[in-house]
């Protein structure tokens, strides 16, 4: 398809942010009889779902300490739950099992889901969560879990028939998908800082308002647009720390245990829910018996077809190199510093056995092939989706993402109708002002 010299919206990046505010802002227009996605072009640099979004675990859940997020999170599963079949969604719910130092913070979060009217149970106590959780799986066997937080709604969806999903939305609305075309930089007008055209290495798009959904890449396009390479963050001390850099990467730890699906499910033979254990337990090897930790540890896991196996993930690891020197391209499983190591699957393989009988003995299976991928985060390590350069709205979801399929809609209605009290919290100036999120127990960085 040829590269058009003028479209009033470009956005940027074909993964679940992109495509999800095209096909809302091509349905938006087309209900205010403005044309439907005529004037919308997207485009990658890549194809379609050829970053984060393509390779995500795939996880959708409300499980968040911060009020804001599990609110922004309902308001997502209630367009996953849209269209099951097209974005490939298992409604099977989600657990959050948890030790005691993280009791009363999914406490606090149960008790908000009910005043939401988010669909969970909560169980409290060593004996009720053991006599819960092998009603689910007769071969339970974590130690030392005193709650489970059971969410009805939620689950998880295949990563990326659902981004092809929203791609074929947008499509019908008109939306024009540009794959292969790579941005390089922005022009501006003489009198304001606002964004006159985007440049690409195929041509120049001169345009009204640019979308950017670049996930991991944000860096890259937020230093391309000059925005603060730094900021200031009013604490909750209420001193103001100066010179917090903007963005560091975390490395995201998945791998697939190649057993048949079916083995993870439940005592009644269905899916099971998709099971989240933290845990301050030791954990052992399942290999030679050996501590593998002593610190606080998490795992994630589901039975999926679309990776062949069990699959799932531990807590990130925070990269150490300079930000300005990450190499994020080539990404995902085809970069040859960020995909995960043996460490991992020993680790990984020895807390499902922890967790569950049936997995003692199963490493021998584990996928020996390149997974995980990096996250761009911001300072807070939670979104920042807000304006800039008068016509820029910059979607960084700080790897939080690919269960946030409805930001795309809310920052639709934002282009076209004004402000959304769910995205306000949002903000960039949340830093300077200290309006912080709270933070939690969890060794997650997105919890
Ligand atoms: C291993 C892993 C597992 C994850 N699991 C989950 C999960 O279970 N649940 C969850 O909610 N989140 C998960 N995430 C996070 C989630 O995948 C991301 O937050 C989300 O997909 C980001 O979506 P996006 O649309 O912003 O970016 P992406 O999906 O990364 O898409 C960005 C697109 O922009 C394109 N692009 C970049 N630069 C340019 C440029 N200069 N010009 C043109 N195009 C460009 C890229 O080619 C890419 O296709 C996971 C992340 C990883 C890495």
């Amino acid at each position: 398809m040829a590269l058009p010299s003028r479209a009033k919206y470009v956005v940027i990046g074909a993964g679940v942010h992109g495509l999800s505010t095209a096909w809302h802002l091509a349905e938006m227009l087309e209900a205010k009889g403005k044309g439907g996605g005529a004037d919308i072009v997207v485009l990658d640099k890549g194809g379609i779902a050829s970053g984060a979004s393509g390779i995500a675990c795939g996880v959708v859940r409300n499980n968040y300490f911060q009020p804001a997020m599990r609110e922004l999170m309902a308001h997502s599963v209630e367009v996953w739950e849209s269209d099951p079949a097209a974005f490939a969604y298992n409604p099977v719910g989600y657990m959050q099992i948890s030790p005691e130092s993280m009791h009363a913070d999914v406490a606090e979060i149960y008790q908000q889901q009910q005043a939401i009217g988010y669909e969970s149970d909560f169980i409290e106590g060593e004996a009720d969560s053991a006599t819960y959780m092998k009603g689910l799986f007769d071969d339970w066997q974590a130690k030392g879990i005193t709650s489970v937080l059971h969410e009805k709604k939620g689950g998880f969806a295949h990563n990326t028939k659902s981004i092809y999903g929203l791609a074929g939305k947008a499509e019908a609305k008109g939306v024009r998908v540009l794959t292969g075309v790579t941005v390089t930089g922005f022009q501006t007008g003489h009198n304001s800082a606002a964004v006159t055209a985007v440049e690409t290495d195929r041509g120049v798009i001169e345009c009204e308002q640019i979308v950017v959904g670049v996930g991991p890449w944000v860096k890259q396009i937020w230093d391309m647009l000059e925005l603060p390479k730094t900021v200031s963050i009013k604490g909750r001390d209420g001193q103001m720390h100066e010179g917090v850099g903007m963005w560091r990467y975390w490395a995201l730890q998945e791998g697939v245990l190649g057993v048949d699906p079916d083995l993870q499910k439940t005592n009644s033979g269905d899916v099971p829910p998709v099971i989240h254990v933290d845990s301050d337990e030791p954990l052992y090897s399942d290999v030679d018996g050996s501590l593998i930790t002593d610190k606080m540890w998490g795992i994630y896991y589901k039975p999926d077809t679309h990776f062949g196996g069990v699959q799932g993930g531990a807590v990130p690891h925070q990269v150490e190199t300079d930000p300005d020197q990450v190499q994020v391209d080539p990404y995902g499983p085809a970069s040859p510093d960020f995909v995960v190591d043996d460490e991992f699957a020993h680790m990984w393989c020895s807390a499902l056995a922890f967790c569950q009988k049936r997995f003692e003995g199963q490493i021998v299976k584990y996928r020996k092939e390149p997974s995980g991928g990096i996250g761009c985060f911001t300072p807070d390590s939670f979104p920042v989706i807000d304006r800039f350069r008068e016509n820029v709205y910059v979607i960084a979801d700080s790897n939080h993402g690919y269960k946030m399929i409805g930001v795309g809609k809310l920052v639709a209605q934002e282009l076209l109708n004004g402000e959304s009290a769910l995205l306000k919290p949002f903000r960039f100036d949340r830093y300077e002002k200290g309006e912080l999120h709270p933070t939690s127990h969890s060794p997650f960085p997105w919890s």
